[in-house]
């Protein structure tokens, strides 16, 4: 087995945080610089004034789980059967006669721009980055190499980066999620982007091998998010690594190998690791799922919630983001879980908890969040009762054990795109959302605000990494230091018009705080 691939169940282990946020150098570069053009502490006062579809195709194993299932954004408005042609095939080059780019079409270029710039108007903090950057540029001289979901929010990101400087060469981590015209416009802008929706497996490492594998052009950074372009980077070209300075990696199973792999003395430069960032954890997990939990049920079901017993498996951030828009509507909401603070959690925010097998006869919808395998088993699946809907915003596909239905007893019926009715030999049928994988990322979009103040993130790690000075990060994982988390966040705040009380200097004494943050201990939980 490849390092690269996770080992289930080992223990990961905990990333390093620097603690002294001035000795990150973009932070001691940007407030101490004469001209300042970014500025984290200082700016805060400033502001307080003022986002698959996925076919039935099957996957060859050698396509990594976070290839097809991510966190971010899916969906698409372009549709890949528009052109049978694979775009390997096609000659095309941008209005400025460059071809450094493999899009589905250039010509839908226009429209994807016009996707972007509705998306930068939920993206204020990364606009509002660039802006702040514009002279400084932190970037300059950055190669960066990434691997994402390629839609209009991370075209935002990926202009950023370039706007601060870097050069960019992108592939998608998604072989389904990417949106065409959006592709055609990152391409018509310059942007070495390869990558289109329906891609096969072998399309997907290929336009990977083509970000990295070019002559004159070697990458010095890695944004990646599942972690396949670090595995192919290192299974293929590891003296690139002589050159990189850091990886940024966003998803939980990218974070988990570069886990492994440092643990195994085979990381060879530092990682940011982003999903353990508050700023992500905290409002992906969480806010991303509350919005788009419902729209994911509505759009394939038509179901409504008043009155529904609905029983929600796990209650971490995201089941919590879950139950909340739930309850909202009116569902009666159960909630299981194995962690008793947990399950006290559930508890005093008005959830029944119970075991699964308690409430599985009598509840209408099924929802999965743990980040575990076979929480829905078949005999389950067998005591739900006619029209149980059943899906899952957790990890993957594991954890509704889906293989079990497989059977020559059941019947399958697609009744609508991403909606199964399994049928039993004396009629009762279960309603199956997205084969099991995530409902969220196959079945609707999640909000740009919230993917904003992930790419936020993204892009303040590698200016970070980028910046930071030859020693400041050994070959391991850091977290993001908090002070960069309040930043995040206080780009963010305009956009409500929210009014930060500033501590006076009697308080931060009392308080032992310095005035700009960081306001919380690291091991603060929130
Ligand atoms: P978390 O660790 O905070 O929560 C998971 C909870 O499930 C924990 O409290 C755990 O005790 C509980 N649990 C584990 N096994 C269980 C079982 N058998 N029965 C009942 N409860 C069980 O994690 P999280 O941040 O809530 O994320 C959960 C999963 O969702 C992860 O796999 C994560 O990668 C994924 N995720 C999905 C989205 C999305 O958009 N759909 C967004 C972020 C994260």
């Amino acid at each position: 087995m490849s390092v690269l691939e996770p080992a289930g169940g080992e223990e990961v282990k905990q990333a390093k945080e620097v603690e002294d946020a001035e000795k990150y150098s973009f932070m001691a570069t940007v407030t101490k610089a004469p001209k300042k053009q970014i500025q984290f502490a200082d700016d805060m006062q400033e502001f307080t004034k003022f986002p698959t579809k996925t076919g039935r195709r099957s996957l060859s194993r050698s396509i990594s789980q976070s290839s097809t299932d991510s966190y971010s954004s899916a969906a698409s408005y372009t549709d890949s059967s528009d052109d049978e042609v694979s775009p390997r095939e096609k000659q095309q080059s941008n209005s400025k006669g460059s071809s450094n780019f493999c899009v589905k079409n250039i010509k839908q270029a226009e429209f994807g721009r016009r996707e972007i710039e509705i998306a930068e108007q939920d993206m204020s903090a990364l606009i509002s980055l660039r802006k702040r950057a514009q002279g400084e540029k932190p970037l300059a001289g950055a190669k960066i190499v990434g691997c994402t979901h390629i839609t209009a929010q991370t075209a935002v990101l990926i202009e950023t980066l370039c706007a601060l400087g870097a050069q960019c060469r992108w592939a998608a981590c998604n072989i389904y999620s990417t949106q065409n015209e959006v592709a055609a416009a990152l391409a018509e802008a310059g942007v070495a982007v390869f990558a289109w929706k329906g891609e096969s497996e072998d399309d997907f490492w290929w336009c990977i091998d083509r970000c990295v594998n070019i002559d004159g052009w070697q990458a010095n950074m890695i944004l990646d998010d599942g972690g396949d372009l670090t595995h192919w980077v290192y299974k293929k070209y590891p003296s690139v690594f002589k050159k990189i300075r850091g990886i940024v990696e966003e998803s939980v199973t990218g974070v988990h190998r570069l886990y492994q792999l440092s643990k195994a003395g085979k990381l060879c430069v530092p990682a940011m690791n982003v999903n353990d960032s508050v700023t992500k954890q905290k409002f992906d997990n969480l806010y991303c799922c509350r919005e788009s939990i419902l729209d994911g049920l509505k759009r394939t079901t038509d179901v409504m919630f008043g009155g529904k017993q609905v029983v929600v498996c796990g209650y971490g951030e995201v089941g919590k983001g879950c139950c909340a828009a739930l309850k909202a509507l009116g569902a009666i909401v159960y909630v299981t879980e194995i962690d008793p603070i947990c399950a006290l959690q559930a508890c005093m925010d008005g959830f029944r908890v119970v075991k699964l097998s308690e409430v599985i006869r009598q509840v209408d919808v099924v929802i999965t969040c743990t980040g575990n395998k076979n929480v829905v088993t078949r005999e389950h699946l067998d005591r739900m009762k006619n029209s149980c809907i059943v899906c899952n915003m957790g990890h993957s596909n594991t954890e509704i054990d889906v293989t079990s239905l497989r059977t020559p007893e059941l019947t399958w019926e697609r009744v609508r795109s991403q909606v199964d009715h399994v049928i039993w030999p004396d009629g009762k049928r279960v309603v199956l959302l997205a084969e099991g994988r995530l409902l969220n990322l196959s079945c609707s979009t999640v909000p740009t605000f919230v993917l904003s103040i992930t790419a936020t993130t993204q892009a303040l790690a590698l200016i970070e990494l980028y910046n930071a000075p030859e020693g400041r990060y050994k070959q391991d994982v850091y977290l993001l230091p908090k002070k960069m988390d309040e930043y995040v966040a206080s780009l963010h705040l305009p956009s409500f018009d929210a009014h930060l009380t500033e501590l006076t200097d009697d308080q931060a004494k009392y308080l032992g705080l310095n005035k700009n943050g960081p306001f919380k201990p690291n091991y603060y939980r929130y």
